[in-house]
């Protein structure tokens, strides 16, 4: 982070600096220090700037120009989704800085970063990456000016973006930098995006020459989505199956260029998984930091298994992101990794009398840890993975959880346990919980491995995520229908009085999902009202870039292209989630006036 640093590492310039809007803790869970340990590992000299002042270039300036580019991330999350809650009201924390205070990153990160980067750095290559770039590398709508963006490209003047897991891009970017190759080089890199020159035919005029006899897919164009909103759900759905099939390039006109997708990097192999989770990371924040991190300390026990979800939600980033290939890590390296918070926390005193509580062993589902698809098993394929040149999956299905579970997907919950076992059995580790949770109709097809998630795993409380009860939302959540929470729900209960233990499960619900009425949500509080449940985790919907509901929510119809009801304006969205929890409801009053403010200045109701 600093010159001293370079200066004890023998490092006279960098190679790469990354620039983020997080704050530096050293923990594979943050996006740029992993890609940051990865870079080093292969031998780039790779510094961090972490939250750097945005009204001038010193913070950018301290470690010197980069020998061959600059790599830009907003951060964990989207910076207006850090920023604003699902009301639009500025939030006053942020777990990813030192005091856990708001304020430490600008709202558009991504390109305020590019514009400093450009001013302090001139004729730099530049690359984005992260969350907020990857949701947002197309066409996008975005909830907070509630307007249609053009791909983020084309407003950060950048020369690259990485989309999805980035390891393998950027590792391939400062490789071609490193020989000699100009911005122009990296245009054809797996997963990544840049844009082209449209040619006579209206294709990208200058495509590489590996791309010759590949697909490519022509997405709806920016203005073709301004004239006809549903061509933004086309759109997505399109880059949904890029992402799950890997097999095919893809690219969006918009205003007179391309924006060129390549096809999606090969996940990560489980060697790969290791090495990249061996590196050594001190699972710290950096030492300047006179404050704690909120993230850091929630994070400092939790072990990722694995990364990739086949669940396909429709309102989840992931689908577009890391995909539905799930990439596990093996058991050894994480019983290495268990093993090492055991002897950090003996070393650090943080240790209590009986050991190390190790919070989580999971991933974005836990119970899906080397699950796969049987089907690619057998072709050898790897499902979202591409060589760049062509199909890789046939698989056509929006998820491998949704209407039921894919008969192919195969879930070994009871390796996840075996785990789980082995890692709580480790000298030096008091326990092991899965905080990621579980999904309800994965575990319902193991009763042994739900028996031991509910009697040694759950600490008390098990989160679930029904999201809804009502079968109309929860299919365009392409979530299970609620017949499999209740069934979930009853063996839990069942297993938690057979071991003993008095645990709840902590249901994770939401409102104004699009498609979602008044009444499906009073449908909704009378169900928890019946089971004497007084929810507190449950989310408004937020219309996140680049997910299929966001895309529903815009233009207001379901996949199938029919038309649906949206609760677009604060006040609606408001209404909905005060029928489920009426104290962080303001009064109906308050809320009609602010509809109809809201539909004056937005122009819609
Ligand atoms: S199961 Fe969870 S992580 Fe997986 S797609 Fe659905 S919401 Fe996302
Ligand atoms: S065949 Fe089934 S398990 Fe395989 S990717 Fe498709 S939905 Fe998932």
């Amino acid at each position: 982070m600093c010159r001293e640093e370079m200066r004890a590492l023998g490092w006279e310039r960098l190679d790469v600096l990354l620039i983020t809007g997080d704050a530096y803790v050293d923990h594979p869970s943050f996006g740029c220090v992993l890609l940051a340990r990865w870079l080093i590992h292969h031998g780039f000299r790779t510094g961090l700037v972490a939250q750097p002042r945005w009204d001038r270039t010193d913070d950018l300036l301290v470690m010197g120009r980069p020998r061959l580019f600059a790599g830009i991330s907003a951060g964990a999350l989207d910076s207006l989704l850090a920023h604003y809650t699902a009301f639009r009201k500025k939030r006053r924390d942020d777990a990813y800085t030192p005091g856990g205070r708001a304020g430490a990153r600008p709202n558009r990160a991504c390109l305020v970063y590019a514009n400093l980067a450009r001013q302090a750095f001139p004729g730099l290559p530049l690359v984005l990456g992260g969350i907020e770039a990857s949701l947002r590398r197309v066409s996008h709508y975005d909830f907070w000016t509630d307007a249609l963006r053009r791909p983020i490209l084309m407003d950060a003047k950048a020369d690259l973006l990485v989309w999805g897991m980035g390891e393998r891009a950027i590792l391939e970017c400062a490789r071609r930098l490193d020989k000699g190759a100009g911005a122009d080089a990296l245009a054809g890199i797996p997963g990544t995006a840049w844009l082209d020159r449209l040619d006579a035919r209206g294709h990208p005029a200058r495509l590489p020459a590996s791309l010759a006899n590949a697909p490519l897919v022509a997405l709806p164009g920016h203005q073709q989505i301004l004239d006809e909103p549903e061509q933004l759900l086309r759109l997505t759905q399109a880059l949904e199956q890029q992402v799950h099939r890997g097999d095919a390039w893809a690219f969006e006109p918009v205003d007179g260029r391309a924006l060129v997708l390549a096809p999606p990097a090969v996940p990560l192999s489980t060697a790969e998984m290791d090495e990249l989770y061996s590196l050594p990371f001190r699972r710290e924040a950096h030492p300047s930091y006179r404050e704690a991190i909120p993230a850091a300390e929630m994070l400092r026990t939790s072990i990722t298994s694995h990364r990739g979800c086949g669940g396909g939600c429709s309102f989840c980033s992931l689908a577009l992101h890391q995909g539905r290939h799930i990439s596990s890590r093996s058991a050894e390296s994480i019983l290495d990794e268990a093993r090492a918070l055991a002897r950090a926390a003996m070393t650090s005193g943080r240790r209590g009398k009986d050991g190390v509580a190790i919070s989580d062993v999971g991933g974005p589902t836990a119970n899906m840890w080397q699950a796969h698809c049987a089907l690619e098993e057998a072709a050898g394929t790897e499902c979202g993975a591409s060589d760049g040149m062509g199909r890789k999956s046939r698989c056509r299905r929006l998820s491998c959880c949704f209407p039921t579970v894919c008969k192919a997907f195969v879930t070994p919950q009871r390796n996840h346990v075996e785990l789980l076992r082995a890692v709580a059995a480790l000298p030096g580790v008091k326990q092991v919980r899965v905080a990621s949770g579980v999904r309800a109709d994965l575990a319902l097809r193991d009763p042994e491995a739900l028996a031991a998630y509910t009697g040694e795993f759950t600490g008390g409380q098990l989160k679930v995520a029904p999201e809804h009860c009502a079968p109309s939302v929860l299919a365009l959540m392409r979530k299970p229908p609620l017949a499999t929470f209740e069934t979930f729900l009853e063996s839990f209960v069942r297993q938690s009085r057979a071991a003993g233990r008095e645990q709840y499960v902590i249901p994770y619900l939401m409102s104004a999902f699009p498609g979602c009425t008044d009444e499906d949500m009073r449908t909704l509080a009378h169900w928890l009202r019946q089971r004497h449940w007084n929810p507190r985790q449950t989310q408004c919907f937020i219309p996140t870039p680049g997910t299929i509901a966001t895309a529903m929510y815009y233009c207001g119809k379901n996949e199938a292209g029919e038309d649906i009801a949206v609760a677009r304006t604060d006040a609606a969205r408001l209404r909905q989630h005060h029928i489920l929890m009426p104290s962080t409801g303001r009064p109906e009053k308050r809320a009609a006036a602010q509809t109809a403010k809201q539909s004056k200045k937005h122009g819609r109701s």
